[in-house]
Parts: structure tokens; sequence; C-alpha cells
């Protein structure tokens, strides 16, 4: 096997062997960009190393020979004190996992060579700045040991000294360092070899440290893939003021405008700039200093972005007037940028509409749906930074990560405000609903990081002193500490004092228009699980062509409702339960009215009555006074029948159709509600299409004895009201012996469709209860053994197996039946597509969800 590339060796499709960053750097040299030589290790020769386990490299990798080829372009030679070539040695995984795994710089120092660089460059300064930066990293990520000591020498001497920023020392300040630094740890090894022996096992472990594998369980990417190591000729931004290294975009990744955008730092490393540690000046300041390279910079991006057909995030060392490409990649984006510049490219004729739209995270659009600030509103503006990512949030200010995790977790809403952030900080990023840095700039950690996950995200904010110990904010002469309200705005980079009034974006015309291509595009219907006239109606603006499911059950849940619900329940006879039902009928009757005016000409599709009993009997000392009293029982006899219901197992307990079979006056009275209302909605000239869906079927004879009660009572009812409508009746298919059966189901007279309710299919294929499983699938992902929540993303392999068996069967007996979904998994994207590919009719989800389900099913149809 090969292990080692050249950059000629390889190219841009070979991701999966040379990482992202390995491949595009081949890709690079094919364009003839100006890349410093290098070779890259592959990820196979990673997962090797985990397979053989004995910590060290593995057998039979050899790059002496590229070092060599390295040493050859750059006339250089490794470990040759007269002549010294310095590497860095990088991680490369096949998806971006931007500062997750490790880096080492400037590798291939020792007491010798430094002084050889001086010899060579005449340059004192940048020799002992290089050696200090290279002494503190390979402590770091190496030998583990804590970055802080180091980070103290620095600020004591600039504390000594008088100054401020590290561009202050000198020669002899660094020198210090460096001694110093040797003192803290003087076990960096002294022979480069043995150096980069390290680093490239340092890389190799990355692949597995806690942070890399958090960011790949939040972002989906394999366990299995490993990360590739390239080791490469360093080029220096930090020798003189010719000198510099940056990073940047050929469109704005916040706002997705199509003006080349990005930051550097003259007289600097790499690190500096992702870091934070100075706020770097914008590439316009680079245009005037240098207009040559930044004219050469502005070609390549333009042929980068214009050869992937993507915008593209760049980064970029300029050494002595010279400029080196370290890196290409197709840009992280907002949600807000996806969308603009997939419109743009279509606009120019780059991509077609499909293309585009493929370009679209589906996921992230519910950025459109999430307010951004009233202009209007009154506020107390006290802070002003970057506006690294786009949109508005209101919350409580924690100072650490772990405490907005656990905030978040008993449903407070955060905003995580730190210095700066580190890929430790990503549990917080992701628990809170925005972030706010006193340092870093448009590319630093923090909004990247906030960027990729759709966070609103303010960085660099002026004058902004962050105190984590004591835990506060100090804006002026504000002092905000823990628990304070704030409200920052990631699309201007403002600072509020306390909750600021927010308004919708979903008016966006990009938006708007990615949503016409996708719904040109997709075959399948998306619909919505609405309960209430107000859900329905904004279901209805966010595009829903109708109601997949309303659950009838939800419409008691209303304080001043629950208990005639409750009442019906612990009924202990007919009459008495009737007597509820006729209270409960009333509601229904006009809230079906509603909902069929807000649904006008669009499918209404009702569900029987499905309790699950647990969630509905009264549990408290109060509730049972409550429900007592509505009865009009003594509580003690309340409480006996309440403990009579009660069940082991109430999600395979007295549900769904099962409470039809026992209780027929429960299923007439919900027919008849729905007839009636409909009726009415006719007679007022509206276009009302009512539908009856039976919940938990698991044998064709329930439906046999349900369905001719279900049509007995409805066509009664509009006798009565002497008006003509079809009321179509079908299933839900959430059990594995409805789908094992769907053949003798879709045979049932009158049953016209099926809806496949995957949240209790998933329950029942797996045995695993969809209210306790959090309580221990964390374990399950944590040790590989599961690639995605089966509740969260549809289980194809599993549960995809049994609804293609009932697929097959039900379109033997009937191949036009209508078949749709309306568990969650409808406003999942990658779920999806699946439904496309199997040709439902339909996906319903969640208000909310509609937008993205409709992206996502054109996705899956483009
Ligand atoms: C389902 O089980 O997927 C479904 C839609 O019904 P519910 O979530 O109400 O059980
Ligand atoms: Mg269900």
């Amino acid at each position: 096997t090969k292990r080692v590339f050249l950059l000629n060796e390889g190219n841009k499709d070979m991701k999966m062997l040379l990482g992202g960053k390995g491949a595009n750097l081949c890709e690079m040299v094919k364009l003839e960009l100006p890349v410093p030589p290098a070779f890259i290790i592959t990820t196979d020769t990673c997962l090797e190393y985990f397979r053989e386990g004995t910590g060290d490299l593995p057998a039979g990798l050899d790059y002496e020979y590229a070092l060599k080829t390295l040493e050859v372009d750059t006339g250089k030679a490794f470990g040759d004190p007269k002549n010294p070539l310095l590497v860095s040695v990088r991680s490369g995984a096949p998806a971006s996992m931007p500062g997750m795994m490790d880096t080492v710089l400037n590798l291939g120092l020792n007491d010798e060579i430094v002084q050889g660089i001086i010899d060579t460059t005449g340059n004192e300064r940048f020799a002992y700045d290089t050696y200090r930066r290279f002494l503190n990293m390979y402590s770091d990520v190496v030998m583990d040991l804590s970055k802080e000591p180091f980070e103290e020498v620095i600020t004591e001497i600039k504390k000594k000294k008088g100054v401020k920023l590290d561009l202050e020392l000198d020669a002899s300040d660094w020198k210090q360092v460096v001694e110093e630094f040797k003192k803290i740890n003087p076990n960096v090894p002294q022979d480069p070899r043995e150096q980069l022996r390290g680093a490239v096992l340092a890389v190799f472990k990355s692949w597995n440290n806690d942070r890399a594998i958090r960011y790949r369980s939040y972002n989906g990417i394999p366990d299995s893939w490993g990360t590739a190591v390239s080791v490469q000729a360093m080029a220096y931004g930090n020798m003189n003021d010719e000198c510099g290294t940056g990073v940047a975009f050929s469109r704005n990744p916040s706002t997705g405008e199509d003006k080349f955008f990005g930051e550097f730092l003259p007289n600097a490393a790499g690190e500096d700039v992702v870091a934070g540690i100075r706020t770097p000046q914008p590439l316009e300041e680079m245009a005037k200093k240098w207009p040559e390279v930044y004219g050469e910079l502005y070609s390549y991006q333009d042929k980068l972005e214009k050869y992937y057909g993507d915008m593209q995030d760049i980064e970029f060392t300029v050494e002595n007037g010279r400029l080196y490409m370290l890196q290409c990649r197709n840009g992280k984006r907002t949600a807000k940028a996806a969308v603009k510049i997939a419109v743009d490219m279509v606009k120019e004729g780059t991509l077609t509409p499909a293309e585009a739209l493929l370009r679209i995270p589906a996921n992230q659009m519910d950025f459109f749906l999430h307010p951004t600030l009233d202009p209007k509103a009154d506020k107390t503006k006290i802070g002003e930074g970057l506006p690294a990512s786009p949109g508005a949030a209101t919350g409580k200010v924690v100072f650490n990560p772990d405490d907005a995790e656990v905030m978040a977790n008993v449903g407070e809403e955060v905003i995580l405000v730190r210095k700066e952030t580190t890929p430790e900080d990503i549990h917080g990023m992701k628990s809170a609903v925005g972030v706010l840095t006193a340092l870093g700039g448009m590319t630093s950690h923090a909004a990247v990081v906030a960027r990729g996950m759709g966070k609103c995200c303010v960085s660099g904010c002026t004058g902004a002193e962050v105190d984590v110990r004591a835990k506060t904010l100090t804006l002026g002469d504000q002092v905000i500490k823990e628990n304070d309200i704030i409200t920052i705005d990631g699309s201007t980079g403002d600072v509020y004092l306390g909750s600021v009034e927010r308004r919708s974006a979903a008016e966006d015309g990009d938006f708007q228009a990615v949503l016409e291509w996708a719904d040109e595009m997709r075959e399948l219907k998306v619909l919505t699980n609405a309960d209430t006239p107000e859900q329905a109606a904004t279901a209805r603006s966010l595009g829903a062509q109708g109601i997949g499911l309303c659950r009838t059950e939800h419409m008691f849940f209303d304080p001043n409702r629950i208990n005639a619900m409750r009442a019906m329940i612990v009924s202990e006879d007919k009459p008495e339960r009737l007597e509820h039902l006729e209270t409960l009928s009333e509601f229904q009757r006009s809230d079906i009215a509603a909902m069929l005016k807000e649904m006008d000409g669009l499918p209404l599709t009702i569900r029987l009555l499905d309790p699950p009993l647990h969630e509905f009997l009264p549990h408290s000392e109060e509730e049972m006074k409550t429900v007592a009293e509505v009865v009009g029982k003594p509580v003690s006899v309340l409480e006996d029948r309440v403990a009579q219901l009660k069940e082991v197992n109430p999600m395979l307990g007295f549900r769904g159709c099962r409470l039809s079979v026992v209780y027929p006056e429960i299923t007439e009275m919900q027919a008849r509600a729905v007839a009636a209302a409909a009726a009415k909605c006719k007679k007022a000239g509206l276009d009302p299409r009512a539908e009856i869906m039976v919940p938990v079927v698991s044998t064709s004879r329930e439906l046999d004895l349900i369905v001719p009660r279900i049509k007995a009572a409805v066509n009664d009812v509009l006798a009565q009201e002497g008006v003509e409508l079809d009321i179509p009746i079908g299933t839900m298919i959430e059990l594995p012996r409805a789908c094992q059966t769907a053949d003798d189901i879709v045979k049932i007279k009158d049953v016209r469709f099926m809806s496949f309710g995957t949240n209790d299919l998933t329950q029942s294929v797996w045995g695993l209860s969809r209210d306790d499983a959090v309580k221990f699938m964390g374990r399950y992902s944590e040790q590989g053994l599961l690639d995605n929540d089966p509740f969260e993303r549809f289980d194809e392999h599993g549960v995809g197996g049994l609804v293609k068996l009932a697929l097959t069967k039900a379109r033997e007996v009937d191949p036009d039946v209508k078949v749709g979904i309306c568990g969650e998994h409808g406003g999942e994207p990658g779920s999806v597509a699946f439904f496309h590919k199997h040709k439902f009719n339909y996906v319903s989800c969640s208000p909310f969800r509609v937008p993205i389900a409709r992206i996502a099913a054109g996705q899956a149809a483009a």
C-alpha cells in the first residue's frame, strides 16, 4: 500500500484518502498556484495506527523519500543547521473539522539549528520567536503539557517591559522566553526526526480526542474515517514587516455578499489569526500595503471559486513579499450566506438551480424562521463587536461552557460569553443560543464554529472585559453578571442590555427563491402536523399543503379543557362518558371548523383520539381534587379509578383504536364532530377536505369493525345537514404487525390511505421506549453503537425494511393507495430522501419544519 503521497500524486477527489486539506493542496498544485512543497500521510495509515495499537508509527510507514523531495524542492535540508528546512505537521480529515485536531508548526528546530537560522537569515528576533512557538506547541500538542505556564512567561515579560503586544518584544526578549520555556519543559527532543515522529503520532491520536469525537457526533462524521497528516515546508509570516498571514473568503461567509473578504496580520504566524490573539486587519489594508501581493491573491481566489464552483475559504502566508497558498476549501457559511450565494451563483450562470439547491444545508434553514431584531424595538445598546454569525438571541449570560450546558439542559436560554473560544468550548456553544467574545476576528474560532452551527455570534467586542473567575462582563461602565439578560445581534455586531423584541426573517427574497426551486423540483407533498387553528395558520404561511396529522387529544391540553378529557377517561359507565364526551365534542367541532377554514381547499387529516393514558391521568393531589369536582365524586373514588386505569406499559396499552374497540361512543362522537364541522364549512361556501385517520392499528379486523362505524356516523350527520361531502378514511401504520399485514389492511372497504407513524413504529421495531430512550442511548452513541438517534433520523436499515415490506404488500392490493408519513422524521432532511425514493405521496411535519422539508424534498428529486 502507498501510505505517502507527494502533492503531484493526488487530486481533489481523493479526500477520503488524503483528507480535504491534502486533496485540495494537490489540486492547487495542479492549478499551478504557489503551494509550499509537502507530502501527505493517508487516512488509512491513521486507521492502521489505531488498529495496530502499539502506540508507535505503523510498520511500513516510511516518509524519508518524501522528506528528501521536500529538501530538493526547497533547496534546504531537514536537521541541517546551515540551511534548515522546517515543516508544519497538520491534521486533515475527509470532512472539515476546524480546530478539532492537532497541528505542530516550525518543526525541525533545536538549539543548534536556531543558531543556524540566525546565521542564514541574520534575523535573531525571527529565529527565537519561531523557536518559542515551536517549543510551546510541541509541549502542548505532542507532550500534553498545559499551555498556561508558557503563556504566563510571555505575560510576565511584557509586564516587565511595560508593553502590550507580542510585536513589541525584541530578539533578546524572545531569547529569554526560549530559555524559560526550556526550563518549563526540558524534554522536547533535539533530534528533528524524533520530533517529526512524535508530531505525526500526535496528529493520528488527535482523531480520537474528546472534542473531535464530540464534533463528529454533532456533525454526523463517521468515526471510521481517520485523519490524514500533511507535512509541509514552512512559509514564514513572522520574519519582518514584509511578511504576514491571513484567511480569506471568496465571498462574505456571513452575509453571502459577492465581495472578496478576509483578514490578515502583518508579521505574524497562522495561528495568531485563528486564535484571536491580535485583532487582524481587513484585506483592504493589505491591498494598500502590498498591492501586488493582494492582486495575486485576488486572482487566485477568483480562479479557485470558478474552478470549484463554490465559495472558497483560503489560508495564505506572505514571506518577504512572496505569496504562498496554504489551504483552500469550500467555505463554511451561515444559512443566510448559503442561500444568497446559491441564488447569486444561479444568476451568474455558474450553477443550475438544481445544483444550487443541492448546496443548501436544509437543516440550517430554520435560521430564516427564527427572528432577527425588530428595528423599531426599544433597546439599550451597551457594546459593539464584529457581526460574526447572523441572527439575534436573548439569553442569560454564562461564562463557561459547562454552565451553558447545565442551564440549557433545564430549558434556559443562555448566551455564552468568553474572552475567545477554543475547541474546548464546543459543547457550551452548542448549548447556548448565542456566543459573545471579547477578542477574535471574523475568522476566529468562535466565528467559524458559530457559523457552522447556525448560531448567532458577536466576536471581538470592542472594549469588553471578560473576567471568567469573577463571572463578569464589563462594557464601559456596565457590569454584567452571570444570569443577567443580554441580547446580541450577530448581523450587526451590536450588544444590548435585557431582551429586545424580535421578528421573523422568513420573507427574505433569496430564501423564497430557493423554496420556489424546491417546490418546482419536488415530487413529495409537504403537509404539517397541527392541532390548533393557530398552528394551522402558521404552517400554511410556511407553505404546508394541508394537515397530515391533527392529534385530537392535543386539542384538550389547554388547562380549561384537560379536565373534561380526564373526566371522560375516568368515567365508570357509558352515560357518564357520554356526558363528558358532549363537552369534548363541542370543543372539537369548533376547532375543526376553524382549522378547515385555515386549510380551505387542502386536506385536514383528523386522527381519532390516541391518548397514552399516563399522559392524561391526573397525577398530583391538586389535579385529583379538581377532576373529582368535575365528575362530582369523592377524591377517594377517583383515586381508586385512576389506580385501576394505571398501566405498567402505557405506550403499549389502552390507546389508539383500542379505545374505539372498547368505547364505540368515543369514535362516534369524533366522527360526528368532524362531519358537522365540515358540513358547516361547506354551507359557508368553503371547500372543506376533512379526512379521518385511525391510529395504532395492529390487525385489519380492528378496521373491519371501526371503519363502518365511522362511515355510518359521518353519513348520518351529512344526511341530516343535507350536505354532500367526501370524507376519506385511512389508517396509521405504526406497529410492525400492521406493516406485515398491510395488504389485509388496504383490502378493508373504505380504507383509502395509510400514513406511517414512524415515532411509534421506531419505538415498536426497536422495542425502545420513546420516552425513556434518552436516559441511556447517549452511552450507545459514545461507544459507537449508533450512527444516529433512530427517533431523530429515520432508521432505513431496520425500520425502513418494514416500511418497504408494507409498501410492497399494500401496493399489490392497490397500486395507487395514498401513502404518507407523519412521524417526526417527516421534517428531517436525511429521512425525507428515503420517503421520496419510495414514492410516498406526502410527508407531514411540525409547522416550523415545513420549509426544511420542502427544500429536502426538492433536493431528493434534484
Ligand atoms: C407516530 O407514532 O409516529 C405518530 C405520528 O403518532 P404519535 O407521535 O402521536 O404517537
Ligand atoms: Mg403514534
